[in-house]
């Protein structure tokens, strides 16, 4: 794989997650962004964060003519059936974080301390051409637990109620250099280094 890619584009308009990008792949490859060949966003029509990050993907090989990474991700509450899941972002409508984590509070005053299982999800896809048949497909799963109430600031989205039994805190007061290490993010990208043999 690693013969075939000298330059990738990555399906996000997110500066952040180009550089983050970036670093992980090394110099040998250059990473672009898609919001150099278009401004479209395409729908995530998808049902799991997987059809969401290929069809993504797709899109961005299509209007680029290259080699294609795309990301999706969230939250994914066992107690709920997989809820908020491919819905993370917008769980409350779009009314924000806080909204999204005091809806998530409200869904779960029920259920006990020992059933609040969940996970955060990473799913990435990366496609050779816009019809690949067979795109590289790389998934991270983090595991904890849902807090009765938000704690710490570091972070976003609902990693103020996302509780790490490894390190006994929530993933809002890991430092970013640890949530690194840990997260969803990081375990997908370190098997997508694999599979493009850069480990
Ligand atoms: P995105 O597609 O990676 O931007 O993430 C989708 C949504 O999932 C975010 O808006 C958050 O609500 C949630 N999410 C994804 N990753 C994380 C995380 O690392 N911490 C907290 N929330 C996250």
């Amino acid at each position: 794989m690693t013969k075939l890619l000298e330059e990738l584009v990555l399906a996000s308009h997110n500066a952040g997650k180009l550089k983050e990008l970036q670093a992980l792949l090394g110099n040998g490859i250059r990473v672009r962004s898609v919001a150099e060949f278009s401004t479209e966003v395409p729908e995530e029509t998808g049902l799991s964060f997987v059809e969401n990050a290929i069809l993504k993907a797709r899109h961005a090989a299509r209007v680029s003519g290259l080699p294609a990474l795309a990301d999706d991700s969230g939250l994914a509450v066992d107690a709920l059936g997989g809820a908020p899941g491919i819905h993370s972002a917008r769980y409350a409508d779009g009314q924000g974080d806080a909204a999204n984590n005091a809806k998530l509070l409200v869904a779960l005053k029920d259920v006990a301390e020992d059933q609040r299982g969940a996970q955060f999800v990473c799913a990435l896809a990366l496609v050779r051409h816009a019809d690949d048949p067979l795109p590289v497909i790389c998934e991270g799963l983090w595991r904890g637990r849902i807090l009765p109430q938000p704690q710490g600031s570091n972070g976003f989205g609902y990693d103020p109620l996302f509780w790490v039994a490894e390190r006994q805190c929530s993933s809002a007061e890991l430092s970013p250099a640890d949530k690194n290490r840990l997260s969803h993010r990081a375990r997908a990208m370190a098997l997508l280094r694999q599979r493009l043999d850069l480990a």
